[in-house]
């Protein structure tokens, strides 16, 4: 049977920048809920046919197979050549929609268990040589057993292969999740733009808010609001960030920040989790943690223990 006369469509979940999502059942097992996301891809293409994004994220997903990212099952076009993906029906929301609902209230312990899913989430992709590039709480949904589950891999790509020195492109990641090296626009880059993406999940979820949030959309501005709250890039704290080829110096050097000024605003993860996000937002990539070791880092085993899935809020 052809792929899309499996399922019935449902209602819609959601509509994105370039998707609507629906919810659909298998005709033979209508127990079987799914989400389909419908590409338009008219509106997407340029005459010539599927985006690269389209594919990359189909690409990706399919290789991939990990509690904590959402499971790609099929794909499928229609007649109106829209392109559809089968996922994962996750219909608890996101990270985004579960800090901004004040009726919510979560614990530090709860804040450890979703960045533990999100960090072997992330360790997942980088160890199949895929980034996301694209991490934000919006991009982290929410299954109905609690688990999170990274998603939406329409800018993911895999590494470049180191011997091949392919100049990768910069236009990724929202601006505010984005870390000095792409906006010096670095020739190459790895797993540590995702792990800056991380840490700034990590520091929302805990303030509730955006952690770099640039008050104009611009790099400039976003450089700035990086110096002002994370330190300046000197030659010293990262060799070589001058010539990266937009490196701009910003007129005031602002000290990296210290131990204690990360401790006195995260000062519910304890010295533990407040050392592991400073580690997660090293200016220097080479000197950011990566998703190993973030996993390594004594934070997850240091009391509180990370909430169990069960316990864990969520919407209703
Ligand atoms: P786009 O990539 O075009 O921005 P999104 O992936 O953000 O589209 O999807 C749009 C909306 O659809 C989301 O805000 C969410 O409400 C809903 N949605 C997306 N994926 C799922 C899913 N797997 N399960 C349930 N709802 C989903």
């Amino acid at each position: 049977m052809q792929e899309r006369k499996k399922y019935s469509k449902g209602k819609t979940l959601g509509r994105g920048t370039y998707a609507d999502v629906f919810l659909a059942t298998l005709k033979s097992d209508p127990t079987k809920t799914f989400a389909i996301k419908k590409i338009r891809i008219a509106a997407e293409q340029d005459r010539i046919g599927i985006s690269y994004d389209t594919l990359r994220e189909i690409r990706c997903l399919q290789e991939l197979d990990h509690p904590n990212i959402i499971k790609l099952y099929s794909v499928f076009s229609t007649k109106d050549q829209n392109l559809n993906l089968v996922l994962e029906n996750l219909p608890r929301g996101d990270l985004k929609q579960l800090y901004l609902d004040a009726t919510i209230r979560y614990s530090p312990a709860d804040i450890k268990a979703w960045m533990l899913m999100v960090m072997r989430g992330m360790w997942f992709c980088h160890s199949s040589f895929i980034l996301h590039r694209d991490i934000k709480p919006d991009n982290i949904l929410i299954a109905s057993n609690g688990e999170v589950k990274i998603a939406d891999f329409g800018l993911a790509r895999t590494f470049v292969d180191p011997g091949q020195k392919r100049p990768m492109t910069h236009e990724v990641i929202t601006l505010w999740y984005r870390p000095l090296e792409l906006l010096f626009k670095a020739p190459y880059y790895g797993g540590a733009v995702d792990i800056w993406s991380c840490a700034c999940v990590f520091a929302e979820l805990v303030l509730r808010q955006p952690f770099l949030p640039a008050p104009t959309e611009s790099s400039l501005s976003q450089i700035r609001t990086i110096c002002e709250r994370v330190g300046s890039p000197t030659e010293d704290n990262w060799p070589g960030v001058s010539k990266l080829p937009d490196y701009v110096a910003t007129s005031e050097v602002t000290p990296q920040r210290t131990r204690a000024a990360w401790l006195a605003e995260f000062r519910i993860l304890g010295e533990q989790g407040a050392d592991l996000l400073s580690k997660m937002l090293a200016l220097d990539p080479d000197k950011r943690l990566s998703a190993e070791q973030t996993l390594r880092h004594p934070y997850w085993t240091s009391a509180p223990r990370p909430t169990s899935l069960e316990l864990l809020p969520k919407k209703g």
